[in-house]
């Protein structure tokens, strides 16, 4: 099956040989150094000297993460949010506590700096506000350089999403002064999921020692304490361990300024290949995802069948629409491990499903 959903992402062999090796001891020596030989391989994709933490949870751990680390219930919270992914941020803030301010855009739609600037002119008691790099329901990269210089403007903390994006699309945590970047494995990373990555900059760190919220198997001081001896607090996921060694040979092997151009290259020829075909892209194209492709399903198109025909002629999984976009998009995940020929058999097996999902 060629999965391209975004996420779980397929995983090279040499990824599928490593996290098939025998478990070692998460407290011997060799855990130790490999942990210790990952951290500043992720560093540098981070491009970050800033702490990276490895985290034993999904995506929406690393929020969770990234809330409960730097905010006191009660703390107001500008909850940027475009789509799926932005609203379960924002939602995650608010149980915990956070008065949560929503700067809530129509799905589709990316963030205006501007409204960012001034929401946060408005509502001077802000602390911190969460935002996705790339939202994968709506297949939008919002303009996080842009919104990153705001919030800077006001010096408020600034908690980042980049689940799918970092790794496949530039994101500088540092050149950006990004406070808490968080990002998922199963993505551009080419492993199976199971971990997640914090990079906390020293913003962050002050906002922790000051943070109130209940925090416990997501504090970062004791992941701090015990990645000082190349451990985690709790038991990890030794084989993704074992799977991201590899994979980020793989990815800076090939350099990642070479991965955002490869993700740019393939991504064009699946935005042509919608336009070529009279379809349109949910968001407006200059904020186009390089990781994930959103698609309006054109009225005489049957959703199921189109996704189902590709699934059973031509074992190819793409993703439907999600929250208030199912049955109306589809997605196409095309992040981590896939080259131009990958897509371009893609779109091949796409036009065959098309011909076949048109509604009578
Ligand atoms: N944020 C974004 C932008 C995502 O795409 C996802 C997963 O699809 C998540 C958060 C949540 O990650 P997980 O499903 O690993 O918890």
């Amino acid at each position: 099956m060629h999965l391209r959903i975004p996420g779980p992402t397929p995983c090279p062999d040499d990824v599928l040989k490593a996290i098939g090796r025998q478990m070692i001891n998460h407290r011997g020596k060799p855990f130790a150094e490999m942990s210790n030989r990952i951290t500043p391989k992720l560093q540098q994709c981070f491009q970050t000297k800033n702490d990276v933490f490895i985290l034993t949870t999904s995506g929406t751990g690393g929020l969770e993460s990234a809330v409960v680390n730097t905010l006191s219930p009660g703390d107001k919270v500008l909850g940027v949010s475009i789509g799926f992914f932005g609203e379960r941020f924002a939602e995650c803030a608010q149980v915990y506590g956070a008065e949560v301010i929503p700067l809530k855009y129509e799905w589709g739609k990316a963030v205006d700096p501007d409204d960012v600037r001034k929401a946060l002119k408005d509502n001077p008691g802000i602390k911190a506000v969460t935002v996705t790099h790339n939202e994968t329901s709506t297949g939008t990269t919002n303009p996080l350089k842009e919104i990153a210089r705001v919030v800077r403007e006001f010096d408020k903390l600034i908690l980042v999403d980049a689940v799918s994006s970092l790794s496949s699309i530039d994101l500088p945590a540092d050149a950006w002064d990004l406070d808490v970047v968080i990002s998922g494995s199963q993505k551009g990373w080419m492993v199976p999921p199971g971990l997640a990555f914090a990079s906390v900059s020293e913003r962050a760190w002050k906002a922790h020692a000051a943070a109130k919220m209940p925090r416990f198997y997501f504090d970062y001081t004791r992941a701090k304490k015990f990645a000082a001896d190349g451990q985690t607090p709790w038991t990890p996921a030794v084989s993704v361990y074992f799977g991201l060694d590899v994979a980020l040979d793989i990815m800076l092997n090939e350099g990642l300024q070479n991965i955002f151009a490869r993700h740019q290259r393939v991504a064009d020829k699946a935005r042509k290949w919608v336009k070529s075909r009279g379809m349109r892209l949910v968001p407006e194209e200059r904020f186009a995802s390089n990781t994930v492709t959103a698609v309006h399903a054109p009225e005489d198109m049957d959703v199921s069948k189109f996704l189902s025909t590709l699934r059973t002629e031509h074992q190819v999984e793409i993703a439907g629409g999600q929250g208030i976009m199912k049955g109306k998009v589809f997605r196409i995940g095309h992040l981590g491990f896939i080259s131009e020929k990958d897509m371009d058999e893609m779109t091949e097996a796409m036009d065959k499903a098309l011909a076949k999902a048109k509604k009578a």
